[in-house]
């Protein structure tokens, strides 16, 4: 298992030749996206958002919208450290949340957050490549981290 700041490392190291691969594949714009959403997956959005972790902390004030995340999913479960599974959780989470924030922030006045539910919903729809894409980057990203861990498929799920 890599040490957080291993892999802090190896996102950096990974996400400018995992852009140029995806740009060479696909095209520029594509490559761009996902190798964006690499880093930032690797960084902030981490497998290991699970436990008390440096992408944690790179949350800052907002860390504590990952409280529930933590005491519901154990460190290294198949829930977070799984291909596919983790980073939907992750991204299913982080939607659910930030529209339950937006929604309050609806019901205490601000007028705009439906509005910001709706324009993100829509960005997504008219989007389909690149939101594929920024999936596409913080998978790739996910599997470095499960790589780094050594367990891509942890034999203990299989007990
Ligand atoms: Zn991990």
């Amino acid at each position: 298992m890599a040490s957080g700041k291993e892999h802090d490392t190896s996102t950096r190291w990974w996400a400018a030749p995992f852009a140029l691969t995806i740009a060479l594949v696909i095209d520029l714009e594509s490559g761009l996206i996902s190798g964006t959403a690499f880093f930032i997956g690797g960084l902030w959005l981490s497998p290991d958002l699970d436990t008390k972790s440096i992408p944690l902390k790179r949350w800052g004030i907002l860390q504590g919208l990952w409280w529930p995340y933590r005491k519901a999913i154990s460190h290294r479960s198949i829930l977070s450290h799984s291909p596919v599974i983790g980073t939907f959780l992750r991204v299913a989470y982080l939607l659910a949340i930030t529209t339950v924030i937006l929604l309050l922030l609806h019901s205490l006045g601000f007028t705009d957050t439906k509005q910001t539910i709706r324009w993100l919903s829509e960005l997504i729809k008219h989007n389909p490549k690149q939101s594929l894409m920024v999936l596409v980057g913080l998978e790739a990203s996910a599997w470095l981290h499960l790589m780094k861990d050594g367990d891509p498929l942890p034999k203990r799920w299989w007990k």
